[in-house]
């Protein structure tokens, strides 16, 4: 059986009195299930906050991105050793924003995989193709090529203390959600790509679907043989949604 997750992504989101609300309501509702796990990767100032409201709860928590760098002359950047000391378990690398919009490459993604494994966190790798890459039949090629940057700097053995997580960025934050054949489609030919590596570590290895999860379609989603749970934006910020995604799993 592989382990299941269901993980909040609150992206630039948040604050000290509605993050107070939505962690109390979180730890109350997650309760324990076996084999499955609940975090959420929260803007690191907000690190200290989760630590101190989370602690006691059954789920976990961490970042959403850490610096390509150990320590030193980087202005601005958190480094995956800061963002374990809070007690953190996750570190987003490689999320389609970073990508996109921070200009985040392939090489500089499995920089900071490593630097998370490092540190003793659990890199959640994200992987996705845009509308134009599906529509021009290069999904498989665009999410291969980024898993495979990471398995190339770290081995394929580097996976087995990660989670992936397939995000097509079409889906992401739009409302559009890859029907669960669409994400199927893509999680079994990535697992296939990894078992062909090391079978063992293919069949360990938790992939996470996400975009547009909801309540109302993660069941359907988390049916599929090959998703494993889901990396969850917008939905995570609303206690209630995000409790319907966790009993969902
Ligand atoms: C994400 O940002 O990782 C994500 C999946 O966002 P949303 O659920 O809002 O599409």
């Amino acid at each position: 059986m592989r382990d299941r997750f269901v993980i909040g992504n609150w992206k630039l989101n948040g604050g000290l009195a509605a993050n107070a609300l939505l962690l109390d309501a979180l730890s109350v509702g997650v309760v324990e299930k076996s084999g499955r796990s609940c975090g959420v990767c929260v803007p690191s100032p907000y690190l200290a906050q989760v630590q101190a409201a989370l602690k006691d709860s059954f789920i976990g928590w961490g970042s959403q991105d850490v610096s390509r760098f150990e320590s030193g002359a980087y202005t601005g950047d958190v480094s995956a050793g800061m963002v374990a000391e809070f007690g953190s378990r996750y570190a987003l690398v490689g999320h389609s924003e970073r990508r996109a919009i921070f200009g985040d490459t392939e090489d500089v993604v499995a920089g900071k995989f490593g630097l998370a494994l490092r540190a003793v966190l659990t890199p959640i790798l994200c992987v996705g193709e845009s509308l134009p890459e599906r529509e021009s039949g290069k999904t498989e090629e665009v999410v291969w090529r980024q898993l495979q940057a990471v398995v190339v700097a770290h081995g394929v053995s580097g996976l087995s203390r990660a989670i992936l997580a397939y995000e097509p960025v079409w889906a992401i934050g739009t409302g559009k959600t890859a029907s669960p054949g669409q994400a199927e489609d893509v999680h079994a030919f990535l697992r296939g790509k990894v078992r062909a590596l090391d079978k063992a570590i293919g069949d360990q290895l938790s992939i996470l679907y996400g975009g547009s999860v909801k309540k109302s379609n993660a069941a359907e989603l988390f049916g599929m043989p090959d998703i494993d749970g889901g990396l969850i934006g917008g939905a995570s910020l609303v206690a209630e949604e995000f409790l319907g995604i966790w009993n969902a799993l």
